[in-house]
């Protein structure tokens, strides 16, 4: 709905780089977009993954899994070895939920996370965790490539024909410079919501 209480989610395509995203400017003013239990409900269920209830305990689980795709999806698009104790993070992450796919014929690929169909913060971060593995499998790394805007740097897939893609999304780290002149000019001065 985007309130201007509750900021829209980046959103995208791949599911582990638009979760990797809910960190943006990890290398300048880094804004943390599921800073509490309850934005990670919300952005599990904009991302078809709906739970009911997150702990601190599993928000942080969230952070620890976000981080090592983070780490090993930017080592993978450097061509370094992915680091061990990240892919043994996301192992762990992707076997520690109960998530399988379902299909129906006119409907999208869908998660039944859970045994009953109602599922935990393990669950859904399990379904993240096996997207992320499949990126970083060797038959699919070579189109891992990080955003080059020196504050982002996040990683993206970059499914071109040339593989010339440099913004892990166009209208943000594309036009970051020129909108943030435009902002700069245009800026309100801040008072009360
Ligand atoms: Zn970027």
């Amino acid at each position: 709905m985007g309130s201007a209480e509750t900021p829209k989610f980046r959103t995208g395509d791949v599911l582990a780089t638009v979760f990797t995203g809910t960190l943006t400017e990890r290398h300048g003013d880094t804004v943390e977009w599921i800073p509490t239990p309850g934005r990670l409900l919300d952005w599990l269920a904009v991302n078809d993954l709906a739970v009911e209830h997150c702990s601190d305990a599993e928000l942080a689980s969230a952070y620890r899994l976000r981080e090592a795709i983070h780490l090993a999806g930017t080592a993978a698009a450097t061509g370094e070895p992915l680091p061990a104790s990240a892919l043994r993070t996301i192992n762990e992450a992707a076997r520690g939920g109960r998530a399988c796919p379902q299909l129906s014929p006119h409907e999208q690929l869908r998660w039944r996370l859970g045994d009953s169909g109602a599922g935990c913060v393990d669950d859904a971060l399990a379904v993240v965790a096996a997207d992320a593995l499949v990126l970083l499998a060797p038959a699919n790394r070579d189109r891992l490539a990080l955003c080059a805007s020196p504050t982002c740097q996040e990683m993206f897939v970059d499914n071109s024909q040339s593989h010339t893609r440099r913004w892990c999304d166009m209208n943000i780290c594309g036009n970051r410079s020129k909108k943030a002149r435009h902002r700069a000019a245009t800026r309100p001065p801040r008072s009360g919501a």
